[in-house]
């Protein structure tokens, strides 16, 4: 098991994508951004404890211009042994290379669902053309790509889903996230029901089938719906997981959706709690920055 230190760096947005809480028409939504010596800071602790990797993730800020995301970047490069990933949405071409220049390691982008439809229902004035062009453009920069989707998202169907797993599998991703969708009063889709658990599942195990080679995460969502969500995201096949380590008094407000699993206490604290749940699940949590193993296609 890997585990990557995930770091909310800021919760600005300027998309409005309809299942997320974070989307800009959410006004009751207390918005922050973290400073550079503070990201650097907080990286720093997370490496002290043993963390391999910190993702580095946010709503698409504009503030969070390309200048500033390369600055931080070099300096944890240079303050750690770390990985860096970097999720922050589409961005142009030329921000993506600046940052795999100061030494970013990896991005996360899902694709969220590739039925085209759907797609440009949910996310306004964006096309599934340009986010999987996104993709293209990080796997040619030499990054270690992670994509995803969501499970339950309301039309969608089964097969889309199907071409969902295709997706990552042709893709084919590094890394994956697969997780429930989970609504959010604030948005749009507050009123949807709530994605299936074992669907999510069964997705989950279904891309490891695929992408054998693949650093799989048991998300966050998995775990917010049922208290078992993650020993049951391990159980078929994930062998990631990304504790919060943002700090305590911003966490509450990087709200994708309610009910969210945040960590109780401090950074350390909360490791320990990680690594006794998969010790007793039967598991040891690698050591290093858990690369992704070449790819299998
Ligand atoms: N702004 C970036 C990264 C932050 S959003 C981006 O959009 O790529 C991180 C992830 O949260 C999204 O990729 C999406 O899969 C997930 N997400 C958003 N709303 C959600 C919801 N209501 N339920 C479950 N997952 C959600
Ligand atoms: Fe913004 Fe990402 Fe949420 Fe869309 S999913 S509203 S881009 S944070």
């Amino acid at each position: 098991m890997h585990l990557r230190a995930l770091l909310e760096i800021s919760n600005y947005c300027s998309q409005d994508c309809h299942y997320c809480g974070l989307r800009r028409g959410n006004a009751n939504l207390k918005r922050y951004r973290m400073g550079p010596d503070e990201i650097v800071a907080t990286a720093r602790q997370a490496a002290a404890l043993g963390y391999g990797t910190c993702v580095l993730q946010a709503g698409e800020d504009p503030a969070l211009d390309r200048e500033t995301i390369a600055g931080i970047v070099r300096r944890v490069k240079a303050e750690t042994p770390m990985a860096v990933t970097l999720s922050l949405g589409e961005r142009p071409e030329a921000d993506y290379a600046c940052w795999r220049e100061a030494g970013a390691d990896r991005y996360l982008l899902k694709i969220e669902t590739t039925d085209p439809h759907l797609f440009a229902r949910l996310r306004p004035g964006r096309r599934l053309e340009q986010r999987v062009a996104c993709l293209l453009a990080l796997r040619r920069l030499g990054y270690e790509v992670g994509s995803g989707f969501m499970v339950g998202l309301p039309g969608q169907t089964i097969e889309s889903l199907a071409g969902d797993l295709e997706f990552l599998r042709d893709l084919p991703c590094d890394m994956a996230g697969i997780g429930p969708f989970i609504p959010h009063p604030g948005t749009p889709l507050g009123q949807a029901a709530v994605g299936d658990l074992d669907l999510s599942l069964g997705c989950l195990a279904l891309a490891r089938l695929l992408l054998p080679r693949s650093n799989l995460a048991a998300t966050t969502a998995t775990a917010s719906l049922h208290p078992e969500g993650r020993q049951r995201a391990l159980a078929a096949g994930a062998n990631v997981i990304m504790p919060n380590v943002s700090p305590e008094h911003l966490r509450p407000h990087y709200e994708i959706y309610p009910g969210k699993l945040m960590p109780q206490g401090s950074m350390a604290e909360y490791r320990k709690a990680v690594e006794a749940l998969i010790a007793a699940c039967g598991r040891t949590v690698g050591t290093g920055r858990g690369d992704a193993r070449g790819r299998c296609v």
